[in-house]
């Protein structure tokens, strides 16, 4: 009989703990069930049994297990599988994988309970203010946390008062682990069974008489089971009876009206039957085909489809395929094109087979997401997700679509694990045996690369649905327009022009900002002062909204300046530009149109990003200016006119990537423009218009911009040429990062030679009070991954046995972005 467990617990320790159980707990015990176990003095975790066993650990007497906390697994192997992979590939723990796998949800929490003593009668009067206070919040709750008594009392320290109350014997205390995950409830309503025939029905509609409104409740909930014969939601009578809810619950308390609750799952479909899915074109059908062709000898297949030319169509006929066959499909998206668009097309033809699953769902919703997975229920055979959605209990997996591929947000940079979760899911789909298809109209050097070494099966769309013409791509040059006083703010005459026109003829306009490096930030005209974080080596920026100042790394912030803070000068100017200056420089020069932005500060919110999107697709919004998130797989019908308002700080990003991103980016964004019959206008503002990679984007030519950059990444050893890890150093003594890291990067060199780059400052060198240092490790491919890892656990753990550099936190980077 085996008598020990190992047990991953969610924080980061390099090896597994090995617990004790009873025979009758080993009889029942699975890997992959939960169990609450101690951990140190006096902490309780969950954890996930990863082995059974019968060897005692040697360098500790194993402890108990608290209690089993399943009935049956909640995690299954080949998940443990995956989590081992991530750990060892990206160099982190278990317990690192297991607390960005599991919802939060899961992992429960160990909390003191205060319960009143029933066993003993208190002479009340006998008990302190403080005392009292607690005592009588016992009589309305049965229990409470000491966190609720802290609020009580207003103050952190209340262990002494809870030390005496339990002296008094008037309270006792509980160590419980609990769940947090809640079924929802959903509130119904239903007539009383006293007016169920139809002469007390009439009578009653004769008594409320008076009562118009409430009479009129009583005759839409009737007419609403009529319709639907379901059970009626009280939230939904109340919409449709235009009723508040103190009406309802008036009808409630006079027992007309009955409330009942039934769980529900969170995540709804409420759509009715299922659309078929479209009959494909004729090169979406060979685009198919071949794709079908190419995976009979690989399990990857790239499809490199141009914007708007039916992808999504295809994989729609992959995925009816795979469901036929009885297995899951994983869909994966970036976070921000998880929007209701793809959601709601994606449903109207599979219905409620579909789950969603993405960062904005709250901790209940993904339980029932991960459950319904677990499960195979058939509310789960489609999985459209972000990221984290890899970490799903899929069992049976047949397909996995990573759309829009080349995505820099798959990689997760923080914390550990740092895990891309486009090559985790070609992971992911192997132990499943089951077949992996990338997609983009711009796909990532690595993807292409790994597609031209035949690795990758590959597959190509060149032809817009429709034969809708790609944009016609305009680069407008502005130092030029600068130097011949044709700019008004940062809009040239030419892209004034053209908007003029497209507002005239009723079409949209999107106009691009990029996010990054392109902050507003205050200069002084007098001294050149510009107001920078305390914690932070960065200037601040400049929010017209909330007229604050704010830093972007640590969320500082400071009411807006009206002098200098170095020479007392009011002459304080924007330097740089954001979407917030653009819209107001849009509102001045088109007064008479719909102006909104979407970024960061607009899609606040579960359906922030919706409300916008929907907004330009009803027409509402003449002109959109918005960052990134604009790029990724919308289709606005309308939008005529793409207008990037500077293509030169993308350009000019310090990274290697940056011209690749750029690339992309740009084309993303062009495509949004003319996705219908009319061909669609784009306008790149630039001061250097010869540059090759604006050249590419206005021809288009993928390959050119490929074989361009390709070339650098040999000449410089970088990705995908050569595998990179990046290692960071954060302390907040510069001297001591600055020798550490120093330490670090000469006893890399000594095993990997002219392959170790650094230490260097990062750009931002400081960020929350922490300086930073950075060392890079090129890895030529014939060199052994593996072997490299070892090299640097060593040299990391003889690191980690200094003294003066214990406090230094060390972050391994594997395939950095
Ligand atoms: P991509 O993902 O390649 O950018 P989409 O899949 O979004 O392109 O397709 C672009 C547009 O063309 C969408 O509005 C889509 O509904 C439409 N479309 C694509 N294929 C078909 C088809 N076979 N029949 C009808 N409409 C289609
Ligand atoms: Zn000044
Ligand atoms: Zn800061």
């Amino acid at each position: 009989m085996p008598n020990f467990i190992d047990v991953i617990i969610p924080i980061p320790l390099q090896k597994l703990f090995t617990y004790s159980i009873t025979v009758s707990e080993a009889d029942f015990l699975k890997i992959g069930m939960r169990v609450a176990v101690p951990f140190g003095k006096s902490k309780i975790y969950t954890g996930i049994v990863y082995k059974i066993h019968n060897t005692p650990p040697n360098a500790y007497e194993a402890k108990q297990i608290h209690q089993i906390l399943d009935d049956s697994p909640i995690v299954n192997e080949i998940q443990l599988q995956l989590w081992n992979w991530i750990a060892n590939y990206y160099m982190c723990t278990l317990g690192d994988v297991m607390r960005a796998a599991l919802p939060s949800a899961y992992t429960l929490e160990s909390e003191t309970i205060v319960i009143k003593n029933n066993k003993k009668t208190i002479d009340e009067s006998k008990l302190l203010d403080d005392e009292f206070l607690i005592y009588e919040a016992l009589h309305h709750q049965s229990s409470l946390k000491i966190h609720d008594i802290s609020n009580i009392l207003d103050k952190k320290n209340v262990l002494p008062v809870i030390k005496r109350l339990l002296e008094k014997e008037a309270i006792s205390v509980e160590e419980e682990v609990y769940e947090k995950y809640k079924p929802k409830l959903v509130r119904y309503v239903k007539l009383n069974t006293n007016y169920a025939s139809e002469n007390q029905l009439k009578n009653l509609l004769e008594d409320l008489g008076r009562a118009n409104k409430q009479k009129e409740v009583v005759l839409t909930l009737f007419s609403i089971s009529a319709k639907t014969k379901k059970p009626v939601k009280v939230s939904d009578l109340s919409n449709e009876s235009d009723a508040s809810s103190t009406i309802i619950k008036t009808l409630i308390d006079k027992c007309i009206l009955e409330e009942y609750y039934i769980q529900t799952d969170r995540v709804q479909y409420l759509g009715d039957d299922n659309e078929d899915s479209k009959h494909l074109n004729e090169y979406q059908k060979t685009a198919l085909k071949d794709i079908k062709e190419s995976f009979k000898s690989q399990n990857i297949t790239l499809i490199h489809g141009v914007t708007s030319s039916g992808k999504t169509e295809i994989y729609v006929k992959l995925i009816e395929e795979v469901l036929n066959r009885k297995k899951q499909v994983l869909y994966l998206l970036p976070e921000i094109a998880l929007t209701t668009q793809l959601v709601s097309r994606l449903q109207d033809y599979f219905g409620e087979k579909v789950a969603v699953f993405h960062s904005k769902y709250s901790s209940h919703e993904r339980v029932e997401v991960w459950n319904n997975v677990l499960n195979n229920s058939g509310r789960a055979q489609i999985v459209l997700g972000a990221r984290s959605s890899i970490f799903l209990p899929f069992h049976n997996l047949g397909l996995i679509i990573v759309d829009e591929e080349h995505e820099q947000s798959f990689k997760q940079f923080d914390p550990a694990p740092r895990y891309h979760a486009r090559d985790t899911a070609i992971v992911l789909a192997s132990m499943h045996k089951a077949k992996t298809l990338l997609g983009s109209a711009t796909p990532s050097l690595e993807s292409y690369y790994n597609a031209k070494q035949n690795k990758y099966g590959f597959v190509e769309l060149t032809h817009r649905f429709n034969d809708v013409l790609m944009p016609d791509i305009e680069l407008v040059d502005i130092k030029d327009k600068l130097k011949r006083k044709r700019m008004k703010g940062h809009f040239s005459d030419r892209l004034i022009d053209e908007m003029n026109e497209t507002l005239k003829e009723g079409h949209q306009i999107i106009l691009f900002q990029n996010r990054r490096g392109f902050s507003p930030i205050i200069e002084c005209h007098t001294c050149g002062h510009s107001p920078q974080c305390p914690n932070c080596d960065v200037s601040l920026t400049y929010h017209q909204y909330r007229n604050q100042l704010r830093c972007h790394y640590c969320g500082y912030n400071m009411a807006m300046l009206q002098d200098c803070l170095a020479c007392g000068s009011q002459d304080l100017d924007n330097k740089g530009f954001g979407t917030e200056q653009i819209e107001e420089e849009v509102k001045v020069l088109f007064p008479d149109y719909k102006v909104a932005r979407m970024d960061l500060d607009t899609t606040r919110g579960k359906y922030g990003y919706e409300k916008i999107i929907t907004a330009l697709e009803q027409q509402e919004i003449d002109i959109l200016v918005g960052t990134q998130m604009l790029t990724k797989g919308l289709d606005f019908r309308n939008v005529k006119l793409v207008g990037i308002m500077n293509a030169d700080n993308m350009l000019n990003f310090p990274d290697f990537r940056a011209h690749e991103r750029s690339f992309q980016l740009m084309v993303q964004v062009s495509g949004r423009a003319g996705r219908t019959k009319e061909r669609g206008k784009v306008l790149i503002q630039t001061y250097n218009p010869h540059h090759n990679i604006l050249q590419q984007v206005s021809t288009n030519n993928y390959i050119d911009m490929f074989n361009e950059q390709m070339n650098d990444r040999y000449n410089y050893k970088y990705p995908p040429v050569f595998k990179q890890i990046k290692i960071s150093l954060k302390h907040k003594d510069y001297n001591r990062v600055e020798t550490a890291s120093i330490w670090f990067a000469k006893s890399l060199r000594q095993v990997f030679h002219n392959n170790v780059l650094g230490p260097e400052s990062p750009p931002i060198a400081r960020i929350r009070n922490q300086f930073h240092k950075n060392i890079l490790i090129k890895i030529p491919k014939q060199q052994s991954l593996s072997k490299t890892k070892e090299a640097i656990i060593k040299i990391n753990n003889s690191f980690q046995s200094i003294k003066d550099f214990r406090s230094v936190k060390v972050i391994l980077n594997v395939d950095n972005f």
